[in-house]
Order: C-alpha cells, then sequence, then structure tokens
C-alpha cells in the first residue's frame, strides 16, 4: 500500500463520505450532488437512492454495498478494505450512505479506517431519515408546547450482547420525544421496555415507513398498541419510530402526499378479516369506507368434518384455502376436544402465504404452497397427489374445481363445508349514497363472494352505481365473477394477497401521484 494515498501513479486519492439523504433523491445537499458529479468511484448503500447515480459520470465505477433480496452484502471489513484500496489508488471515491453517514451505519468506522491508512477524507453530511422521516410524516421532533429535546437510539441492539446498552430507564423520564431507528421488529420489546420504565401506555407512536420515498407509510397507535398496529398494516423496515406527543400531530400536520392519499378506497371484505387490508390501505394515506358484504357464519352440520378431523392419520392432505378455514378448523378442534398436534404427519397445503401464516400461528408448518395463490393451482402443483387422500375443508359457496382438479389427478378427496359465507347486515343505504356522490374512487374485491354479495346487496343497479369507481379484484378468478355479475375489473393484482392487491392500486394510481411536489410560479 502507498503511503498518504499517493497512488502510484502520483495522483491524490481523496474518499468523501457522502450522506444521500433519506430516499427522496433531492433530498442531497448541493456538496454532496458537487461530489457524485466529479466520482470516479461510487460505493452506495441499499438505503441510498440508486436514482442519485445518474448524476455521476458515466465513467464512474459503481460499487454496490449494501444487502438487499438477492444481492450479497459486503461485510463492514470488506467495505473499509475497498475505500482504503480505491482511495489509495488515487481515485475520488464518494462512499453513498442513506440519510447522514455518522447516523449508524458505521460511517465512523469507515472514516477511522480511512484515517489509519492516511487517505485524505472529508465528511458531507445528510439529512438523517430520523428528522427527515418524522418531518414528512407530519412531526416535528421538537415543538414548544410538548418538548424541548429529542433522543435518536437504536431500536436493533446487537443480540450477541448479553446486557442492554439502550437505557430504557432514561428514555423513559427523559426527553418526550425518542426516535428508534432500525426497530421495527422489535415493537413489541420497546413498547413494553418503555411501559415497564414509566412511560403511559398511551403515549403516542408513529411509524414511517420508507419516509419521503413515493411509497412512504404511516400507522400510528399507541406504546401499548403500535406492534399490532404496524403488524396488521404489513410495516417491515427500513422504518423510524417516534415515541411521545409530538407524533399525534401527525393527523393534522400529514402533508406529504402518501401513494393512496385523497383516495376514498371501498373495503368489502368480512369485518373480521378487514382489518390487514383497511392498515394497509390507511398507511398509504388511503380513507377507508369498510362495507363488510359478507359475514362468516358456522356451517349447519359438523358431523362429517368432526369425524375427518378425528381420524386424521387416514389422510396424505389437508389443504386450506383460505384463513376462514384455518379459524373454522381451530374452531372445530376446540369443540371436539382435538388439537392441530393431532395433523402428525399428515401434509399440509396452504393457498398462501396469509393462510400459511395462520397455521403457523397454531404450530403448523406447510409443506406445500403454490406458486400463484389460486385454488386451481393447488389442484395442478399439489406434489404426490396421484392416490392421495385429501382433506378439504373449505366455504359452503366455493367451486368445485380445486375437487375436480385433484381428483383428475388421482386424488381421493374428502371436502366439507368448514363455513359458511352469508351476505352482511352493512348499511346498503349508507353505501349507495356515498356511490351516487361519487366518493368511492376504488372499490377492492378480495373473493368472488365479496363480489357477489356487494351486487346483492346494492341491488338491481349494482352495475349503475360502481360504473364510476375502479374496481380492484384480488385476482383472476374474482375478476371473472366481478365480469359474471356486469362489472368491470380494471386492477387486478398479479401476487394474489392482500399486499399484492395494495401494490396493484399503487401501481395503477402512480402516474397521477406525483411523489414530488414542485414549486410553480
Ligand atoms: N444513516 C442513516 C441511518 C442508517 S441505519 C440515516 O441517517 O438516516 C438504517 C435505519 O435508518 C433503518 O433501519 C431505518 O430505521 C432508518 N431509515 C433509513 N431510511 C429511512 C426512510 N426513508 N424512512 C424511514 N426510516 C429510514
Amino acid at each position: 500500500m502507498t503511503d498518504r494515498a499517493t497512488s502510484t501513479n502520483g495522483v491524490a486519492g481523496f474518499v468523501s463520505l457522502v450522506g444521500a439523504g433519506p430516499g427522496d433523491p433531492d433530498l442531497i445537499t448541493v456538496k454532496g450532488l458537487r461530489r457524485l458529479q466529479g466520482a470516479e468511484v461510487i460505493v452506495y448503500d441499499r438505503l441510498a437512492n440508486e436514482d442519485l447515480l445518474r448524476h455521476a459520470p458515466p465513467t464512474a465505477e459503481l460499487i454496490f454495498a449494501g444487502k438487499g433480496p438477492g444481492a450479497h452484502a459486503l461485510s463492514q471489513d470488506e467495505i473499509n478494505a475497498i475505500l482504503v484500496e480505491k482511495g489509495a489508488a488515487g481515485k475520488r471515491v464518494v462512499r453513498l450512505k442513506g440519510g447522514d453517514p455518522f447516523v449508524f451505519g458505521r460511517g465512523g468506522e469507515e472514516a477511522e479506517a480511512l484515517a489509519a491508512a492516511w487517505i485524505p477524507f472529508e465528511v458531507v453530511p445528510g439529512i438523517t431519515s430520523a428528522i427527515a422521516a418524522p418531518a414528512y410524516a407530519g412531526i416535528p421532533v421538537t415543538h414548544r408546547d410538548f418538548t424541548p429535546a429529542f433522543t435518536v437510539v437504536t431500536g436493533h441492539e446487537d443480540p450477541t450482547k448479553g446486557e442492554s446498552t439502550v437505557p430504557w430507564q432514561a428514555l423513559a423520564t427523559g426527553p418526550d420525544t425518542v426516535v428508534f431507528l432500525m426497530g421495527v421488529g422489535r415493537l413489541e420489546a420497546i413498547g413494553a421496555r418503555l411501559i415497564e420504565a414509566g412511560r403511559p401506555a398511551t403515549t403516542p407512536v408513529a411509524v414511517v415507513r420508507r419516509g419521503t420515498w413515493p411509497d412512504q407509510q404511516l400507522v400510528l397507535g399507541t406504546l401499548a398498541t403500535i406492534a399490532e398496529d404496524a403488524d396488521l398494516a404489513g410495516l417491515t423496515a427500513p422504518a423510524v419510530t417516534v415515541v411521545g406527543r409530538v407524533a399525534a400531530l401527525a393527523p393534522t400536520l400529514a402533508w406529504f402526499r402518501g401513494a393512496l392519499s385523497g383516495k376514498s378506497i371501498l373495503v368489502t371484505r368480512a369485518r373480521d378479516q378487514a382489518g390487514a387490508l383497511s392498515a394497509q390501505l390507511r398507511s398509504f394515506g388511503a380513507r377507508v369506507i369498510e362495507f363488510p358484504s359478507i359475514r362468516i357464519e358456522p356451517a349447519d352440520d359438523y358431523t362429517a368434518l368432526d369425524a375427518a378431523l378425528l381420524d386424521l392419520a387416514r389422510f396424505d392432505w389437508i389443504c386450506f384455502t383460505s384463513v376462514n378455514t384455518v379459524a373454522a378448523l381451530d374452531a372445530r378442534l376446540r369443540a371436539i376436544g382435538g388439537s392441530w398436534a393431532a395433523l402428525g404427519q399428515v401434509r399440509v397445503a396452504a393457498i398462501g402465504p396469509a393462510t400459511a401464516r395462520a397455521l403457523r400461528a397454531h404450530g403448523v408448518e406447510t409443506a406445500y404452497m403454490p406458486a400463484k395463490f389460486l385454488a386451481d393451482e393447488i389442484a395442478a402443483g399439489l406434489p404426490e397427489a396421484e392416490g392421495a387422500r385429501i382433506l378439504l375443508a373449505r366455504a359452503d359457496i366455493a367451486d368445485h374445481r380445486l375437487v375436480a382438479g385433484l381428483e383428475r389427478r388421482g386424488s381421493r378427496v374428502e371436502h366439507y363445508v368448514a363455513y359458511r359465507t352469508v351476505p352482511s347486515d352493512a348499511d346498503a343505504p349508507a353505501l349507495r349514497r356515498e356511490l351516487v356522490e361519487g366518493a368511492v374512487d376504488i372499490v377492492t374485491f378480495t373473493s368472488a363472494s365479496t363480489v357477489r354479495n356487494l351486487c346483492q346487496a346494492l341491488g338491481d343497479d349494482a352495475g349503475a352505481l360502481l360504473a364510476d369507481s375502479v374496481l380492484a379484484c384480488i385476482g383472476p378468478v374474482t375478476a371473472g365473477t366481478a365480469r359474471e355479475c356486469g362489472l368491470t375489473p380494471t386492477v387486478v393484482a398479479e401476487e394474489h394477497t392482500i399486499p399484492g392487491l395494495v401494490k396493484a392500486i399503487r401501481e395503477y394510481l402512480a402516474p397521477e401521484n406525483p411523489p414530488v411536489q414542485e414549486f410553480t410560479s
């Protein structure tokens, strides 16, 4: 290695640790932008917006350092070594880091490595997500009425550390605003520790995911509820969590147009199932109207299903085609004194990830899930179906294509009604009024039965009432039913899950919803 970053060709190298800002590509400093424009090598992170790379000269060498699905992450030592090596080779290096380089993200260690190797470097601060994500959610981290200070703390402790280095007691009694980075997977523990240390359980909490990005999400709750609230809305990293009274300002001050803001969206699922879809839509800024067009009721007669559940060993497979069937079987097992453990060697197929998750909550691992979350795909893809004895607990109205498909493959299928879907008693006149006034932008359908029952609830002019709304269906079967009912589905999710449906709606709206708001004169 050369001394003082003067390379063998005599050119002095220089490393800039540049803060890329939280996501919105306009939130980089002028100095950071200039460094990008002059860079020969850019080592960038997953959290830095890749859009920024277009400012780099076309000749610049781009090195991706961050973790991501399908991409190998460089270790911190490898990153440090690259910075030193490129600097020593005389390059103008930009180390582009999400947010601010010295707020978590190990920028300090990179500077230390450069200092130790005598490579000249600078730090170009960036806008940290700790402040910007709350700001975009309408949360000022300080406020004269609430708190003169705020704390930024990691929510992700190294699990190998025996003792907590986070001073929970001080956080509970210190400045009212506490901002956690990296803590979205540990909200339950964060809430519990703070309550235990003396913060009221009713303290407002906001979680902001992908703050400043077009797909920013916001979930509000309290210390007692936030883990469940965030889970319901499907929030994952990267997110910041703001604890304290300022979090309650978000509904009033929310100014950033989320992907679904300004949209009124109808959720037609059964009441006890609407939660996740409604929560996800709201987290993107939508106004949600819940009209549970169906209700889940027990079947009339469980004699045959109960008998099958008491003799599970005779089956090779049990197929679950919805979360409802999992709940219905759980109720039956309880009623007859059985347990999920009795599944023993019987293999379990689940139609999609939500159903698999519901099974896992009962300690049951899914052995088969089709790549596309459709009943027909189970029929086509179930392994070793020939000669297999299959138990299928289903809805009363489920069509028989799954049974027929499995039988074509040589399976012996016993199918029993596990629950009934019945039209709900939701307030149809109120919904009619909203539809007549054109107040419903998007109508969501998550199953064929939601389509049929909404049409039934609205009566003969259902088609006319729904004509001005965008109809969004979870998959092709639901869309087919909509067409049979004389409706025209515009959005059909490619992934037949609740998050897949929400994504399809967002993508449909995206062109109308420019994330960047410009000043116009
Ligand atoms: N140096 C960065 C933080 C790096 S640690 C900064 O100053 O922002 C990574 C954590 O930052 C994530 O787990 C998340 O908590 C937070 N984060 C980064 N970008 C974010 C964003 N756009 N919205 C919400 N949180 C974000």
